[in-house]
């Protein structure tokens, strides 16, 4: 899954970054919010030799943004830059929900324009895509700007403030600080207020009804399906404009693989210029999750060569070419070098996935042979025991 991540990343021009495991608390506290799940409960926390308070990085966009004004990344324009790694939480560990788990994400800095919400939705769509996933589904909503959202604000706390002691005690205390924030709950007390919420349809301004049009023409225009839904607003703080969700039935209750959104105050809000912003971040282990969902109905095709030795003249022999065939060949060759009967090699085989197995025995050793068995179609060859580079060019001959 990495080397297809990144080999998607290199074909849309995103570069790798990589950012220390862990920064300052004060880093998160500022880009993530101080009303969000990650830094009211989830954070690794800890005083370092000097007492500074240190944190396992929950999340990846405020150290990438932290790194980029550092290294003066934002001063040769735009900036187009992915990752893949862990990340730590404190949370109740569950299916789908671990203490370290990996994301990978992108962050395309510079534009402000929706061809770049577009972008950045396109590759985290494209990932999943590949896989043949269909029922993953694309949530795209727009949560304003500073000049439409304070109105959203507003209706949301006339929405929620008469019905506020039948929130759950966490949105109580969010409400008046980030009235947004309760729409992201998932809490059951607040499942019936929110469902019944005002949305921000209404209160959107002219700019950001514009750059949304733009940013679903664009999908449509791509052939992405795509549904708009009002209730996605994204944990984090820092969000502008376009926010997005990629979910799956196959998940259970943590249905959400990817999630991501404009984010233009997060540069300046660290202390940084002006430079607009749009990414996300997809879960790893969630969409490992769902090609497991999606495996239990198909075999995986098997691939690749069981090299099996029978004795130890076999065995030397086999070595050099079993160092050619791993030089030469894409698919893997794999081969157990413990003396073992030729149906354990077999079982072997099977555990790997492998396609063929290539037999070298005494009898194959005096006729100057190897056996090349398909172990999907269960048919025996014969091919000419030579050099490695000979019995490579036999097998790309037969079409292994
Ligand atoms: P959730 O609503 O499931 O708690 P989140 O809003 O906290 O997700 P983000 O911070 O946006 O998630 O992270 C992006 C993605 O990273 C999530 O959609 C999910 O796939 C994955 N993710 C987040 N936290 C975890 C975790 N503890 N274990 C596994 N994957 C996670
Ligand atoms: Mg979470």
């Amino acid at each position: 899954m990495e080397a297809r991540i990144r080999e998607l990343a290199h074909r849309f021009g995103y570069g790798e970054i990589r950012t220390p495991l862990f920064e300052s608390t004060d880093l998160f506290v500022r880009g993530v919010g101080e009303t969000t799940d990650i830094v009211e409960k989830e954070m690794y926390t800890f005083p370092d030799k000097s007492e500074r308070s240190m944190t396992l990085r929950p999340e990846w966009t405020a150290p990438v943004v932290r790194a980029a004004l550092e290294h003066n990344l934002f001063a040769q324009g735009p900036l187009r830059v992915y990752y893949v790694g862990p990340i730590f939480r404190y949370e109740r560990p569950q299916r789908g929900r671990y203490r370290q788990s990996h994301q990978f994400g992108v962050e395309c800095f510079g534009y402000a324009g929706p061809e770049a919400d577009f972008e950045v939705i396109s590759l985290a769509w494209e990932l999943v895509r590949s896989y043949g996933i269909d029922d993953a589904v694309l949530n795209v909503n727009s949560i304003g700007d500073d000049a439409c959202r304070p109105l959203f604000r507003e209706s949301l706390l006339a929405h929620f403030r008469p019905h506020a002691a039948q929130l759950s005690p966490e949105s109580q205390r969010r409400l008046e600080r980030n009235p947004l924030r309760v729409l992201d709950s998932k809490d059951e007390r607040d499942l019936a207020l929110v469902a019944t919420a005002p949305t921000i349809a209404s209160v959107l301004c002219e700019d950001c009804r514009a750059h949304f049009s733009a940013v679903t023409g664009f999908l449509e225009a791509a052939g992405i399906p795509f549904v708009l839904n009002p209730q996605i607003v994204r944990g984090l703080d820092y969000y502008t404009r376009t926010v997005f969700e990629i979910t799956s039935g196959a998940l259970g209750a943590q249905s959400t693989v990817c999630g991501g959104g404009r984010y233009d105050g997060l540069v300046r809000s660290l202390g940084g210029p002006d430079v607009p912003a749009v990414g996300f971040a997809l879960g790893i282990e969630r969409l490992l999750m769902m090609l497991d969902a999606l495996a239990r109905e198909g075999e995986r095709p098997r691939s690749g060569i069981q090299a099996v030795a029978l004795g130890a003249r076999a065995r030397a022999t086999l070595v050099p070419i079993v160092a050619e065939l791993r030089r030469t060949l894409a698919i893997p060759t794999f081969v157990d070098f413990d003396e073992r009967k030729l149906l354990a090699h077999l079982k072997t085989a099977d555990r790997n996935g492998a396609r063929y197995a290539l037999i070298l025995g005494d009898d194959e050793l005096t006729a100057k042979t190897m056996v090349l068995r398909d172990l999907a179609e269960r048919s025996d060859r014969s091919i000419p025991l030579g050099t490695g580079k000979d019995v490579a060019a036999s097998l790309v001959e037969m079409g292994v």
